[in-house]
């Protein structure tokens, strides 16, 4: 069968926080755009999902805060810090922005927000469960796009394709742009910890023993993040579950009774942190933006 053909103005690979704001963008000012995203949806959970002030401040500039601050979010107005016995705390109150706080929201939230503002606009399109498989080049310019999706392989022609696919991004291997490893010295294991209704509401991060936990308030549950050495995962998983909720409950004994619902390695997921930057960020007909061009440590980065 021949692959379905599409022309856009800008074709968008990667329907993450930079694909959808820059398709959002765009739209907004009148360019056609089609976003294409490989999962099927954007229910998935594996980002701190902390939306900063600095972003917070951009909605409001986009006119689109009051309606973003109606979803369901937890607002963090402190940073506690556990170091040892040491008790620090950042506090967010002077900030020179009108969002004096870190919103905490589910990235598929924020994500189906700015897509549902996008789709607002005539020449925006989102297409959900769509891969970027291949660059297509016209004498040495980007031109489009080969991707499959629910109904086979679609070429999308497009006079820029932007490269918003993360940190394994496909659009800068097949560029040929080189990558600038900068290294980092972790990766990060996600998982959820029961919370119980009179624990503090405030994040906080909990050094212990050269060991550190990130503790996100998601109502009913922590969200949280175990920082582990850089390719440390297999001997972890090689010591077993009981092994890993004793250091679990180590670091954090007020929560030790309830590590025991990680049954399964299935509950925790590990995301490898990646640090680096593309040398050169663009060719004739390309751009790549995101962690696409520059992957940041969630350590003080802003995603
Ligand atoms: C452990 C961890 C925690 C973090 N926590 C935070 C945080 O709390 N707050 C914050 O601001 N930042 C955080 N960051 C950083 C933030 O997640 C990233 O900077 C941000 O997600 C980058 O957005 P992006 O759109 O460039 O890439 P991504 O979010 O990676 O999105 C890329 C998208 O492209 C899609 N895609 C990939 N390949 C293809 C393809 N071939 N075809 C079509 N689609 C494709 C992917 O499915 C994905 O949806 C964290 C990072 C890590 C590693």
């Amino acid at each position: 069968m021949a692959n379905a053909k599409r022309k856009t103005t800008c074709a968008i690979v990667g329907g993450g926080p930079a694909g959808v704001m820059l398709g959002f963008l765009l739209a907004r000012a009148g360019v056609n755009v089609t976003v294409m995203e490989k999962h099927a949806d954007f229910f998935r959970d594996f980002r701190g999902d902390t939306i900063h002030a600095s972003t917070l401040e951009v909605m409001h500039e986009l006119g689109l805060l009051d309606a973003f601050l109606k979803l369901p979010h937890q607002e963090a107005h402190r940073f506690d810090l556990h170091l040892g016995t040491t008790r620090l705390s950042a506090d967010f109150s002077h900030l020179p922005t009108r969002c004096k706080y870190i919103a905490l929201m589910p990235q598929w939230d924020f994500l189906n927000f700015l897509a549902e503002h996008g789709r607002r606009y005539p020449g925006f399109r989102l297409l959900m469960g769509t891969e970027v498989t291949d660059l297509i080049e016209d004498d040495g310019r980007v031109v489009g796009v080969r991707a499959t999706g629910a109904d086979g392989e679609i070429e999308v022609r497009a006079d820029l394709v932007a490269g918003t696919d993360g940190r394994h991004s496909i659009v800068r291997e097949r560029a040929g742009l080189s990558v600038e490893n900068l290294g980092a010295p972790m990766d990060v294991l996600w998982m959820r910890l029961p919370r119980e209704a009179n624990e503090g509401d405030e994040p906080a991060l909990i050094a212990k023993a050269g060991r550190i936990l990130v503790l996100i308030n998601r109502g009913d549950y922590w969200q949280c993040a175990y920082l582990i050495a850089k390719g440390g995962y297999d001997a972890l998983v090689a010591e077993g579950l009981p092994a890993f909720r004793a250091r679990l409950a180590a670091i954090a004994p007020f929560a030790a009774d309830r590590t025991g619902g990680l049954t399964s390695w299935d509950q925790i997921k590990l995301l490898t942190v990646r640090v680096d930057r593309l040398e050169q960020w663009s060719r004739p007909g390309l751009l790549c933006i995101g962690d696409a061009a520059h992957a940041m440590s969630p350590i003080g980065g802003v995603g």
